[in-house]
């Protein structure tokens, strides 16, 4: 599998998200599969690129050149992308990955996740997305989607576009059943 994790370019303030980013960064490198990701150095995109790939995975990271420095670009990566702008990464991002896994972060990835769920909404794409809710880190975001659906601005049946999940077993045991559809 080659999946695209978003997640945050800092550590956020509760070992558990850390703590769950390395795990599935071991179960995807003891898998052989491709961490598809911002290629940040730091934060939980650092735990989770350094994990897999001392787990013997392989690890792709794309970054526009003016963050190499600020996001400390990892120089470990298997293949490094540098691109001119965010908006290119994201598109190689996306053109790589059979799925989309979404890890606590901030701004960047909620600008990710919202991309990725509105394509799936208008049916630019129907890969599986899916929520690793470390510590409950989502559910303020997945309230406010049902409250979209409470006050009429997006449909019920939206819930099939994505998916949230506790632990990272849970996570790739659910993306490997969607896959094999
Ligand atoms: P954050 O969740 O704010 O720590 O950001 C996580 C990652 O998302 C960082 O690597 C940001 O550079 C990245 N990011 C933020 N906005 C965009 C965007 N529009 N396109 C691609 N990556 C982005």
């Amino acid at each position: 599998m080659r999946l695209c994790v978003y997640c945050g370019s800092s550590i956020g303030n509760h070992p558990a998200f850390a703590h769950a980013a390395r795990e599935l960064g071991v179960l995807l490198g003891t898998r052989g599969d491709t961490l598809v990701y911002g290629c940040g150095g730091q934060g939980i995109m650092g735990e989770i690129a350094h994990a897999t790939k001392i787990a013997g995975g392989r690890v792709e990271g794309v970054i526009p050149e003016a963050l190499v420095g600020t996001e400390h670009a990892w120089e470990g990566a298997d293949e490094r992308i540098i691109t001119q702008t965010m908006r290119q990464r994201k598109q190689i991002m996306d053109d790589k990955a059979d799925a989309f896994a979404v890890l606590p972060g901030g701004f960047g990835t909620l600008e990710e996740v919202s991309e990725i769920l509105t394509l799936k909404i208008l049916d630019y794409t129907d890969r599986p997305v899916v929520f690793l809710n470390t510590a409950g880190f989502w559910d303020p975001l997945l309230a406010l989607f049902e409250h979209f659906y409470a006050t009429g601005f997006a449909r019920e049946k939206y819930r099939r576009h994505y998916h949230a999940v506790q632990t990272p077993e849970e996570l790739l045991g659910w993306l490997d059943a969607k896959l094999k559809k």
